[in-house]
């Protein structure tokens, strides 16, 4: 079984691409990926949305501002958070380079712009990762019995502790996972039985604005014995399970020395906890629909690109459904606002934002797939060998880390059902100008500048 987080990039199913924003592709009755149209290249334009615009106009004044704003609740500003914003101020966009792709069987040629592939930012990048995700849940992971749909939330007052110290979070999913083992333990009655939870830990809440971390859950309504034996819970009650959460997050940051004895005993003695553990109807494996939706849920986008918009007076505002206490219907903020509360969302790195637990951890992970499939999966995207030979040895060196950002689309696949081959990737700003000046100008005949064949020099120079 290959590892499951974070995604290793690979080529996009056919079924996938079909949903994308860069081909329109379908299959044939045989499975094979017939054109519907033309191949077609659809830039996204990111930089015309109101969010791409914020960052691009107003982070220099928020890296300015931030110790004296920010630092003070919030903590330093995190590097990942500089260089996300770096990268994706360059998503999809030629400007920041691309790499050309070839058809070997109808010669067409694209420009495929690198993606930023950040974490709970760019909603772009982030949305695809949704989709990977659910269909790696749905097709690999889950064991065709029922799942729950489970959110864990912490009281308000300890959510900054989290956002200073965010290394806790992983306490935060830790403990989510031992409240439903020990809870489904003592529900069978049994201790050599674990459930297969995937978790997802989120900052976010329904819009993006807050600092709320939580975590989202698919968990088998039911634990198997060590033989694989499923044994479904003769019945279920979430709050005797926010209990056993409250009690346990409780005393585990109490140990951590991240929460005093009276503090902790305090928030113990709250008739209102603050805490809410929600577990959702069970939902059979067969649907397959809904279980992929409920897995692309829970690791869902921050905030669309596209919802934010400027207000006259310099601000920017976020429509919403109204709000259930206040009834408000927008969420209005001042750049640098926005862009703290955003970026606030970004995970640190090496921080798995997505986890396996019981059943479904790597150790101890349930076999869902056919046997003997386990050389058919993540078929790490790289060329073959006599593809490689042109190029020099800096080239290859380099290869893994730029494919890794061709995560837009299936780089060997054309819509024509042919094989696509990578030519070459242009990062060189001088030469991506040039190629894109070219481009731009009358003196261009194609939508592609390196087409009809042979190539410009500037691209003959790169292949030797
Ligand atoms: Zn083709
Ligand atoms: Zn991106």
């Amino acid at each position: 079984m290959p590892a499951m987080f974070p995604f290793r990039p690979q080529p996009i199913s056919a079924g996938l691409l079909a949903t994308g924003p860069w081909y329109r592709a379908k299959e044939d009755a045989a499975g094979r990926v017939v054109a519907e149209s033309p191949p077609q290249y659809c830039p996204r334009h990111p930089e015309r949305t109101a969010f791409y615009q914020l960052f691009e106009t107003h982070f220099d004044s928020y890296v300015r501002a931030y110790e004296e704003r920010f630092e003070p609740q919030s903590g330093p500003l995190r590097p990942v958070v500089v260089r996300s914003v770096d990268d994706f101020l360059s998503c999809g966009r030629l400007e920041g380079g691309f790499a050309r792709i070839r058809c070997t069987k109808c010669h067409k040629e694209h420009l495929l712009a690198f993606s930023c592939r950040t974490r709970n930012f760019c909603s772009g990048c982030q949305a695809k990762r949704s989709v990977l995700f659910a269909e790696k849940l749905t097709n690999e992971i889950l064991a065709p019995v029922p799942h729950r749909h489970w959110t864990f939330s912490i009281p308000r007052v300890l959510r900054g502790l989290f956002e200073r110290e965010r290394s806790l979070l992983s306490l935060l999913s830790q403990t989510a996972y031992a409240s439903i083992l020990k809870s489904f333990q003592a529900l069978l009655g049994r201790k050599d039985v674990r459930p297969g939870c995937v978790l997802s830990l989120q900052t976010y809440g329904a819009y993006g604005a807050n600092f709320n971390p939580h975590c989202h859950g698919l968990v088998t309504d039911g634990a198997f014995s060590a033989d694989g034996e499923f044994l479904p819970l003769p019945s279920l009650d979430a709050s005797a399970v926010m209990e056993v959460f409250r009690r346990l997050l409780l005393l585990r940051l109490h140990r951590a020395e991240r929460l005093s004895e009276s503090f902790m005993n305090n928030l113990l003695s709250w008739v209102h906890p603050g805490f809410s553990v929600y577990a959702g109807p069970p939902v059979d494996a067969a649907e397959t629909a809904s279980m992929e939706s409920q897995a692309r849920y829970i690791t869902r986008p921050v905030l669309a690109m596209e919802a934010l918009h400027r207000l006259d007076n310099g601000s920017l505002v976020l429509e919403t459904p109204p709000d259930p206490k206040t009834g408000a219907t927008s969420i209005e903020l001042d750049p640098l606002e926005w862009i703290h509360r955003i970026t606030s969302h970004i995970p640190d790195p090496g921080r798995h934002c997505q986890r396996f637990y019981g059943a479904y951890s790597n150790r101890g992970r349930i076999r869902v797939a056919p046997a003997g499939d386990e050389n058919v999966s993540v078929p790490v995207a790289k060329l073959p060998e006599r593809d490689n030979s042109d190029y020099s040895r800096e080239t290859r060196s380099t290869w893994a880390r730029l494919i890794r950002k061709i995560f837009e689309a299936d780089p060997l696949l054309c819509p024509c059902g042919g094989r696509m081959r990578i030519v070459s990737f242009i990062t060189d700003p001088r030469v991506v100008d040039r190629i894109l000046k070219h481009r731009g100008s009358g003196h261009c005949k194609t939508p592609d500048p390196f087409e009809p064949r042979p190539p410009p020099r500037v691209s003959a120079k790169i292949l030797q």
